[in-house]
């Protein structure tokens, strides 16, 4: 049941001819009045698909959103809270990528996309935690700058050949940081016979503890197909809330309850309603940036079909 203020949007959004696209990680009410909900891939994808709108609401932090409009630069491209930054996508610099490239002249850069416009710009293409090995596998080099995340890294380098040098030192979602061995623990003890599935965020030793490592959208799936009914959840509480909600016949549990990332909550309905009647708050990237940052967009929708 949606409450006045959900439908006030709705009404809002016809009259303006806008989409609401929103991430994973948005809280419910915002999960409730989305045209589209997903994980970074799969809003990326949609950017592209997004040709009869004249403004998109995005809820989601700075580097989504910019992002599509990467993918959409003569949209109307609103956040409705101007804060809402990833800590990880800013612990990485151009000149961080630059002076690493300078170290190792003959390896590619892979960024994760969970980057800002400006480093993507230096990348040779992109990837998500749900196509990182694929992208690498994809290309030639067999040396590869792989940043923001130091943990997705890892998870790759464990599969592949080729050499993954991390950039940059320590680079991390203190989200997916929190979740320790003892945490999958203590929750397996609660819940015995619920299969335990995490992010490639997360630390490895809490990998290793899993019965999978999967990306959001990878997540929503096991749980869709697998034979088990309950689920430990390793990532952002709000994909549990989704889940939930999508899935309600299964019973899936938070890894930790304060897994939450608080500049995803920034976005409220109010929010969302401004951005709707005001077109604030614009996103605009550099004409140079995007232009270099889209040809590493598109060679990773490319790998991704
Ligand atoms: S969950 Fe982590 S990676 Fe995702 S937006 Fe929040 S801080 Fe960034």
């Amino acid at each position: 049941m949606l409450t006045d203020l959900q439908k006030e949007i709705l009404k809002l959004k016809d009259e303006k001819n806008a989409i609401i696209l929103a991430h994973n990680y948005q809280p419910k009410e915002i999960q409730e009045i989305a045209d589209f909900l997903g994980d970074s891939l799969e809003l990326c994808i949609k950017a592209t698909e997004i040709t009869d709108k004249d403004l998109v609401v995005f809820c989601g932090v700075d580097f989504m959103a910019e992002t599509a409009f990467i993918l959409n630069p003569k949209k109307k491209i609103v956040i409705p809270d101007k804060e809402a930054e990833c800590p990880m996508a800013h612990m990485l610099t151009p000149e961080q990528i630059k002076e690493a490239k300078k170290r190792h002249p003959d390896a590619a850069v892979v960024l994760y996309v969970n980057s800002l416009a400006s480093a993507k710009a230096e990348a040779d293409i992109l990837c998500t935690s749900s196509n990182a090995l694929k992208v690498v596998e994809s290309l030639k080099e067999d040396k590869i700058l792989f940043g923001p995340d130091n943990n997705l890294a890892r998870f790759v380098a464990n599969q592949t050949d080729k050499e993954i040098i991390p950039i940059p030192e320590g680079g991390h979602c203190y989200v997916h940081k929190m979740f320790h061995e003892g945490d999958i623990i203590f929750k397996k003890e609660e819940h015995p016979d619920a299969e335990i599935i995490v992010h490639p965020e997360c630390n490895e030793e809490v990998q290793k503890l899993a019965d999978y490592v999967l990306s959001t959208g990878g997540m929503i799936n096991q749980v869709k197909n697998s034979k088990s009914k309950e689920f430990i959840i390793g990532t952002e509480i709000d994909l549990i809330t989704r889940i939930n909600r999508e899935i309600p016949e299964k019973k899936s549990y938070p890894l930790l309850n304060d897994a939450i990332c608080k500049t995803m909550k920034l976005h409220t309905l109010e929010k969302v309603k401004n951005s709707l009647e005001t077109e604030e708050y614009r996103i605009f990237v550099d004409e140079e940036i995007a232009k270099k940052s889209l040809s590493a967009v598109k060679k990773m929708i490319e790998v991704s079909k």
